[in-house]
């Protein structure tokens, strides 16, 4: 390579560095301006029972269209949150609208929330958390939180206690995007969960032998521990095909649904609900 070569490699890597870092501080920006209660909503996506045929929970997942950026996707804005001291208060009024939609689902289907890797490592938003199940008069025992193995690798031992607290009103704790972490085995089986959510990178080797055969290591893994599994990411006929060839009772991905308002959802489940009720 020429010095030239070298310098203008150097140049563009540094301004797209720098691009990135200035849409990192626009999003902070935006985001501590913002009306979140107005321009923050979530949508819900299907989690799909095989053994029913029936959606067994909805999960919530948040969309934010800031007037100043447009859409801004969860993964972008929820770093941006835990970067600028705000997570607290956007977990909180996400559970809180979560909960008020949630009256409004069948009762006998559940609930999914999604936390951040702070919010369990802080005492307060723990706490601000049960007081919001509580007071909201949704039933505990139908609601499922959400956490990555970030969540719990962060803090290990403030984790495992707030998981226990959370787990005393009845709700149920996932491990999501499992696989994409480190260290999953170790500790997997010192944590009171209730389901393992394996993340749909898997699902991109599924037609391979090796592909497929570490999805059913890991749906056997969750049945030794007996812990419900759901595999993540189905797109196609083939890998829900797969998947439930090897077990998994519960999935959920753009074929059985991509996350909708809630209006929209509940639409799909009346009119799946009144086919079994013409098939019946
Ligand atoms: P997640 O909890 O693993 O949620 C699943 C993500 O995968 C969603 O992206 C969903 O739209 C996408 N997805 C679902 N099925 C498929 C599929 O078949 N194919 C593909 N390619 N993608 C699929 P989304 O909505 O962009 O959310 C990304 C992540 O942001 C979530 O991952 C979750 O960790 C986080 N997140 C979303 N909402 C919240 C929230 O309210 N609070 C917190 N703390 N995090 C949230
Ligand atoms: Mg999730
Ligand atoms: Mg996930
Ligand atoms: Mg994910």
């Amino acid at each position: 390579h020429s010095k030239e070569q070298r310098r203008g490699a150097t140049t563009l890597f540094s301004q797209e560095h720098k691009d990135a870092i200035h849409a990192e501080q626009a999003v902070e920006t935006a985001l501590r301006t913002a009306d979140l209660a107005a321009e923050m909503v979530l949508h819900y996506q299907p989690i799909l029972d095989t053994e029913t045929g029936r959606i067994a929970f909805v999960e919530g997942l948040a969309r934010w269209t800031s007037p100043s950026l447009g859409q801004v996707g969860p993964d972008r804005f929820i770093a941006a949150a835990e970067r600028c001291g705000m997570i607290h208060t956007v977990t909180l009024l996400l559970l809180r609208k979560a909960l008020a939609d949630g009256a409004r689902l069948p009762p006998e289907t559940g609930l999914s929330f999604n936390l951040s890797a702070h919010d369990l490592a802080s005492p307060e938003t723990v706490l601000a958390i049960l007081a919001a199940v509580q007071g909201s008069g949704f039933d505990p025992r139908r609601l499922t939180l959400e956490l990555t193995e970030t969540a719990l690798m962060r803090d290990f031992d403030h984790a495992k206690a707030a998981i226990t607290a959370l787990r005393s009103l009845g709700i149920k704790i996932a491990l999501d995007d499992f696989g994409t972490g480190y260290s999953s085995l170790g500790y997997v089986h010192r944590l009171p969960l209730d389901k393992i959510k394996i993340d749909r990178s898997f699902m991109v080797d599924i037609n391979t032998d090796r592909g497929c055969s570490l999805i059913s290591t890991i749906l056997d893994l969750c049945r030794n521990l007996g812990l419900d599994g759901i595999v993540e990411g189905i797109e196609t006929q083939a890998q829900l095909d797969v998947a439930r060839r090897h077990g998994s009772r519960y999935v959920q991905g753009y074929h059985i649904g991509r996350p909708m308002p809630l209006a929209d959802l509940l639409q799909r489940m009346d009119h799946d609900a009144g086919a079994v009720r013409r098939r019946a």
